[in-house]
């Protein structure tokens, strides 16, 4: 393949990945506003498709999509991207796994701190003139247990820096855990229900699937402590929103910190109603750092593909 290739940018994504293709000899179109009409007709013309979360690549504009040869993903999960219809027709999909490690991370430890201390609240009843000092008796992180499902590279960079907060880690995963980060974090391995059972936070790092489908499910939430806190800022569809909602509107489970939604953009959720929820807009690896890291990724990605190295 040669690096004189068409690529079209449907999504606003890091100037920095144009630089790098641009430099390289490759052509781009950069539409980061691109109507699903207006690229059904274009698609036919490009070598190379970059997404980021707005464009949905669906097969039939996969099927569209004649000339082209990678597909890729400025981001980790690729949901948005029909990977079966792509692989079908012989086109390589690629995403930036790298990329939002740390702010995914950092944003569970935003979180779990938000919940422990009532952040969101105190500084809006401040702005409504109350001082409710009195009111506001937190507790603290360290010595707390966090349950983390999913020891992937979201789950362990989060392990580590809970670490460093002096939490306790109890992990779950499907697949074998190395044992060196294990002995890094001091993990404790447990079975799921084991981990649910004991964590005074939970925190969601599964990709969704068939398997992780509600994976938190009323009966699962049932053998929870009624003070534990789930963190999701995985895929929305990992809970049952409806259980999780009854769960903390009846008392029977302390609060959670949601990023990620069954629907999206969440803007009717009725989890938003409750005191004990924090709400946020996906903003995972919305992250000046991250973004940059993973359009970095992706350009490297593509011209190695180019060159033939992987
Ligand atoms: P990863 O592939 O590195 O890790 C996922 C881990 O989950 C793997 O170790 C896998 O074995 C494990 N797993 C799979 N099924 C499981 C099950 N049933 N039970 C327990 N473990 C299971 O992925 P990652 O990069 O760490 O990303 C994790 C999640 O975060 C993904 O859903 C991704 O889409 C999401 N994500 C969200 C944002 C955001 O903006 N909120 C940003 C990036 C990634």
């Amino acid at each position: 393949m040669s690096l004189n290739q068409s690529v079209l940018i449907c999504d606003q994504v890091d100037a920095v990945l144009n630089n790098i293709l641009q430099k390289n000899g490759l052509h781009i179109t950069y539409e980061p506003q691109i109507t699903k009409e207006d690229l059904a007709k274009k698609i036919g013309e490009f070598d190379i498709v970059i997404v980021r979360s707005r464009t949905r690549i669906t097969a039939d504009l996969i099927e569209k999509a004649t000339k082209c040869k990678i597909i890729a993903r400025v981001g980790v999960g690729l949901d948005n991207i029909d990977t079966n219809a792509a692989k079908a027709k012989n086109i390589r999909v690629i995403n930036a796994v790298e990329g939002a490690m740390n702010a995914v991370a950092e944003l569970v430890i935003g979180l779990m701190l938000s919940m422990a201390r009532e952040i969101p609240r105190a500084d809006r009843e401040i702005r409504n003139g109350n001082w409710i000092k009195k009111e506001l008796m937190g507790s603290e992180l360290a010595g707390k247990y966090l349950g983390i499902v999913g020891l992937g590279n979201i789950g362990k960079r989060l392990a580590r820096l809970a670490r460093s907060l002096n939490m306790n880690i109890i992990g779950y995963d499907v697949i074998p855990i190395d044992p060196e980060f294990a002995k890094e974090v001091g993990l404790i391995k447990a079975d799921l229900e084991t981990l649910l059972q004991s964590a005074d936070y939970i925190s969601l790092h599964v990709p969704l699937l068939d398997s992780t489908k509600h994976m938190i499910n009323a009966e699962r939430i049932s053998k929870m402590k009624k003070t534990a806190r789930i963190i999701n800022t995985s895929r929305g569809g990992t809970i049952d929103e409806n259980a999780l909602y009854e769960a903390i509107k009846s008392g029977n489970l302390g609060g959670a910190a949601l990023d990620v939604f069954e629907v999206e953009p969440a803007t009717g959720n009725k989890l938003a109603t409750l005191p004990n929820v924090i709400c946020t807009p996906h903003i995972g690896a919305q992250t000046k750092e991250a973004q940059s890291l993973a359009a970095n990724v992706i350009a490297e990605k593509i011209i190695q593909i180019l060159r033939g190295v992987i």
